[in-house]
């Protein structure tokens, strides 16, 4: 199963997961929407990347989202670092390795989510799983570049769960919080990415945020909302 072109990202607000400031150069953005840190000059080309994904998409993130977060942001480039993209609390980790850098705009756009709905109603109100949705079904929509890719390993991916017998479990785990999601082994998820992006598509993001304005949504909610009557969850498996 290829996951490299995954955005992998790993949401978190514990601190201790910080990385040193990189503190070798600074691009900043055209836009005055962000400011990229980096530590040594081979990376001012990672760098440059990154500043023209934020001047590019980090306004239409929040526009798809409905809400936003004032303050410009900082990314910091670690190369190798854990997950192709991480937010915590007030900066955004990169890794800016090739590979990473080869799909940075789905793992920005998806970070940007985070970064906008970090405090907000939705983040309130959603369970982790459906934020993970949201930031997944802005990216898949406003990045072209891998999402056919992406969309087609979302569909083998819940196909072979659903072969498994897994869907009733998989389903259940939707459940967890933030901090067990960044617990998870990788394959499930990936997994959670793929049924919580459809269970997203699925009921449509305007009417998700609309929903989780009104009040706290429950993972069984969405579920109702995305498999309405008979439907039952194994529609969400098979594409
Ligand atoms: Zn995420």
């Amino acid at each position: 199963m290829a996951f490299l072109l995954l955005s992998g990202c790993s949401a978190s607000s514990r601190p201790f997961d910080l990385p040193a400031r990189p503190s070798g150069g600074v691009f900043q953005t055209t836009s005055q929407n962000g400011t990229v840190l980096f530590e040594t000059p081979a990376e001012l080309m990672g760098a440059q990347v990154v500043a023209e994904a934020i001047d590019r998409y980090y306004d239409k993130a929040a526009a798809a989202l409905g809400c936003r977060r004032n303050e410009p942001v900082d990314v910091w480039l670690i190369p190798g670092w854990r997950s192709l993209g991480s937010t915590n609390q007030d900066r955004i980790i990169f890794d800016s390795s090739p590979r990473s850098l080869s799909y940075a705009d789905l793992t920005l756009v998806h970070e940007f989510v985070h970064w906008h709905s970090e405090g907000s109603v939705l983040e309130e109100n959603l369970p982790h799983s459906m934020i993970e949705g949201i930031c997944e079904y802005i990216a898949i929509s406003l990045v072209e570049r891998g999402r056919a890719f992406r969309l087609n390993l979302y569909s083998e991916l819940l196909e072979e769960a659903w072969a498994r017998g897994d869907a009733l479990a998989l389903s259940a785990r939707l459940s967890i919080d933030k901090a067990e999601w960044l617990s998870l082994d990788r394959t499930t998820r990936y997994e959670l990415y793929a049924l919580s992006y459809t269970i997203v598509a699925r009921i449509g993001l305007d009417r998700v945020c609309e929903e989780a304005r009104i009040g706290p949504l429950s993972v069984d909610d969405m579920l109702r909302l995305a498999c309405p009557g008979e439907d039952g969850v194994e529609s969400l498996f098979k594409s």
